[in-house]
């Protein structure tokens, strides 16, 4: 008899189960019909990359993408839009950098690294020492005094998860300039992260000093550049190199993040964040990094809201300010957050480019990340060509306001990673760069995730 209950029992959770799975495969389908064929997140786009274009935080440009994306916002059926005050020092490039080899007067293609202080009005002259790895520097001892540290580092090209093999350098671009300092060089030049299909866009990307020792300035230098300036160095070891750059900090400024919320019917009290950083590096559009992130979040809200959803949870759209240059926004986030004692139990964030989607990674216990790909996996893998569902890093954003959040599960959306960084940071990174269809695809992999969270949190 005992045996027949229990049968009879594990039959229903079976029934129940499917049909639930049924449900939401069903719901899948139409989350991704309504983004291919409404979606506005390709259009939203263009606007932003176009009409208002880079957005450094704190430049005018980036307080025109608040005002804009937040009108965006009122537009829809949130029950809620605001903007959230965020003060940031402000990082300014001013005129173009110039670089070239002194004798034969061969330029060098260079961007200030953000942060960086400028160089004398009229430039500065120096001979240059060529390292791949910063821990080489000390061998030189004395012999790097007065001159212009290189780091010639290439990209390892075998590793397929790009995110990695810049991950394995980024950090020599940061303390770069301090360590160089350390043994009195007068500048730092860093060769670019990005794939060795070499070209002569150099990517920028945030550098910084250590109090009490000589902040230099510091640029990133082109592969095709990097190239150039070693084989010169080669051919004469002595050979001198003029940089140019003007950048400085400007002091503080006013700016915001962008909030909208969609009030949960069930538990409103418990709160699923959504989004991306709105701000940008100062070159290209930032439409991969970061304008498909926000238009991709906005959009995922926008389909559920047309197919009719009533979210459980209030669902909080967030596109915050700062996310390149000091992520102040998202500091500022998490102490409201923490102050009014929020309940966020998940976040999405979307911040690696607008590629054909690939999955997830989630911050969260190995016990929840094998139950999201028992029972979410199976749904986006073989319709949708979305399988990867790993423990792993949550996006910088969420990572910084989420210390105040340690329970919290957090999704970092994965697109493809094979061409991200061959734009990243640089004058590339624009609205042609973007394919519609990826971009569509990517925000119904979100939206579907973010209904998947709305539904089954609590289970989890
Ligand atoms: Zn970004």
């Amino acid at each position: 008899m005992k045996r027949i209950v229990l049968l009879t029992l594990l039959h229903v959770i079976a029934v129940t189960s499917s049909a639930f799975g049924q449900q939401d495969s069903l719901m899948l389908d139409k989350i991704y019909h309504e983004s291919f064929y409404n979606g506005e997140a390709y259009d939203n786009l263009r606007y932003l990359t176009k009409e208002i274009g880079n957005r450094i935080a704190g430049s005018p440009n980036a307080d025109k993408a608040v005002i804009w994306s937040k009108g965006l916002m009122q537009k829809m059926d949130f029950d809620q839009v605001y903007l959230q005050d965020v003060q940031l020092p402000y990082w300014d490039r001013g005129p173009q950098e110039k670089a070239y080899i002194i004798d034969s007067k061969e330029p060098l293609t260079v961007l200030a690294l953000g942060g960086s202080v400028a160089t004398p009005p009229q430039g500065l002259e120096a001979e240059v020492i060529e390292v791949e790895l910063l821990s080489d520097l000390k061998k030189h001892g004395d012999q790097v005094r007065g001159k212009i540290v290189f780091i010639n580092k290439p990209w390892d090209e075998s590793i397929v998860e790009t995110g990695v093999a810049y991950g394995l350098n980024s950090s020599q671009r940061s303390r770069g300039p301090s360590e160089s300092a350390k043994l009195g060089a007068v500048a730092f030049l860093f060769r670019s992260l990005s794939s060795s299909r070499a070209d002569d866009f150099p990517h920028t990307g945030g550098t910084g000093y250590i109090k009490g020792i000589d902040s230099i300035p510091a640029m990133a230098i082109s592969a095709v550049s990097a190239i150039k300036l070693s084989k010169a160095l080669k051919a004469n070891p002595t050979a001198k190199v003029y940089l140019e750059q003007h950048s400085s900090w400007k002091g503080v400024r006013h700016t915001h993040n962008v909030i909208a919320e969609w009030k949960g019917t069930q538990s409103p009290e418990k709160i699923i964040t959504i989004g991306g950083h709105i701000d940008s590096w100062d070159v290209g559009e930032g439409a991969h990094d970061n304008g498909t992130g926000t238009m991709g979040t906005l959009d995922a809200i926008r389909t559920l809201m047309a197919l009719g959803y009533k979210p459980k949870h209030t669902i909080r759209l967030v596109f915050y300010m700062n996310e390149e240059n000091g992520v102040h926004g998202a500091s500022a986030y998490g102490q409201v957050a923490k102050d009014k004692n929020e309940q966020i139990v998940a976040a999405i964030e979307s911040d690696a480019g607008g590629f054909a989607p690939r999955g997830f990674d989630i911050k969260a216990s190995a016990d929840r990340v094998a139950w999201i790909q028992e029972h979410w996996k199976p749904l986006f893998e073989q319709k949708f060509w979305v399988s990867r569902f790993l423990q792993g890093s949550p996006g910088v954003d969420s990572g910084v306001w989420g210390r105040h959040f340690p329970n919290t599960i957090m999704f970092n959306f994965r697109p493809d990673p094979h061409r991200y960084f061959d734009l990243h940071h640089t004058a590339k990174d624009v609205f042609e760069a973007v394919d519609k269809r990826e971009l569509q695809s990517g925000v119904a992999a979100i939206a579907a995730l973010l209904y998947l969270v709305d539904q089954q949190i609590d289970q989890l």
